[in-house]
């Protein structure tokens, strides 16, 4: 048993005119010491996932079938108190935006005590002593327990961020877009101090990006979304190098060459809109190898040489 375990997971949204589906069906397991990277364009819905596994989907959202479970316990269960006591406890939620996220008006060792102080039994002493420490984790100087949140580099906000969560010794991490905003060298250094806390916490990180070349390199399993669902699965580095399913291989030709943003190789087309999903397979009007079958019937998730897959041209 994985110790996030997503099952048959349903989200949507109520408009006037209809329910919007936002994430439709979603199975996805998150194991201890994984590092698992949800993938896609803005609006597949790899955000709501998040707030889903979080159960905050903001109104007028809601989860409304499946299973949400945490080291075998079923978080749609529980009441909203209790959930507020696991979030930021058992699962530390690191958003995008990290200055958004901060108050400008306390010092970062602040905010981290106050994080301590809500979720943990600490004296005083000991809290002093774990801010240092997890300042020291992230790779901050102890001294930036007395700056504040402006006097810092975005990467450095984003590692205080990282701290805050990570304080009361959660044991899985949800993030969202963690190094969205932040220059390449940055991004680097970002995911390869969360991939050593991984590793060395024994935490489970599920984070979602449109960067699938980070994800390839940093995560273990990535799970590519498109229009609310799960269209490919499989070993990261093997969804950039050899990616099955024609969206997550747009994805990977859409990477900056070379040259950098000039040279790249835009995915034609547009995401749908989630209240007008095309009929059969959704991607199939952007898609060079639609046959009749992919505007009639959508294709179901199957395993294919060891990534799940769901295309016409894998089945059978
Ligand atoms: Fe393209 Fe058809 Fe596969 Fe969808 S099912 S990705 S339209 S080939």
């Amino acid at each position: 048993m994985a110790l996030l375990e997503l099952r048959d997971l349903h989200v949507s949204y109520s408009t006037p005119d209809a329910e919007v589906g936002a994430v439709v069906g979603v199975d996805l397991d998150v194991d201890t010491g994984e590092v698992v990277g949800v993938v896609g364009e803005s609006g597949s819905g790899k955000t709501t996932l998040i707030l889903a596994a979080l159960r905050l989907v903001p109104l007028p959202g809601r989860i409304v079938k499946g299973s949400i479970s945490l080291g075998g316990g079923d978080l749609r269960g529980l009441s909203p108190a209790r959930m507020r006591t696991l979030r930021g406890k058992d699962i530390a939620y690191v958003p995008q935006a990290a200055m958004n996220s901060m108050n400008p008006v306390m010092t970062v060792g602040a905010q981290i005590t106050e994080s301590l102080d809500l979720h943990t039994d600490l004296n005083g002493r000991q809290t002093t002593a774990r801010v240092a420490e997890v300042l020291e984790m992230v790779e901050l100087e102890g001294k930036i327990a007395r700056r504040y949140p402006h006097q810092l580099s975005g990467g450095m906000r984003q590692r205080a961020i990282i701290a805050m969560a990570l304080a009361p010794n959660p044991q899985l991490v949800l993030a969202d877009e963690p190094t969205s905003g932040l220059d390449v060298l940055v991004r680097v250094q970002l995911l390869r101090l969360l991939r050593r806390l991984v590793d060395e916490l024994g935490l489970a990180l599920l984070m979602v990006s449109h960067d699938l070349p980070l994800v390839a390199r940093w995560c273990d399993r990535a799970v590519v979304m498109y229009a609310g669902r799960i269209v490919e699965e499989g070993p990261a580095p093997e969804l950039l190098t050899n990616p099955l399913h024609p969206y997550a291989w747009a994805l990977a030709r859409s990477l900056p060459r070379l040259h950098g943003e000039d040279d790249l190789e835009r995915i034609p087309g547009e995401v749908p809109d989630l209240s007008r999903v095309p009929v059969g397979c959704p991607f199939n009007p952007r898609c060079i190898h639609a046959f009749d079958l992919c505007r009639e019937r959508a294709p179901q998730l199957i395993s294919v040489g060891g990534h799940n897959v769901a295309c016409h041209l894998h089945a059978g």
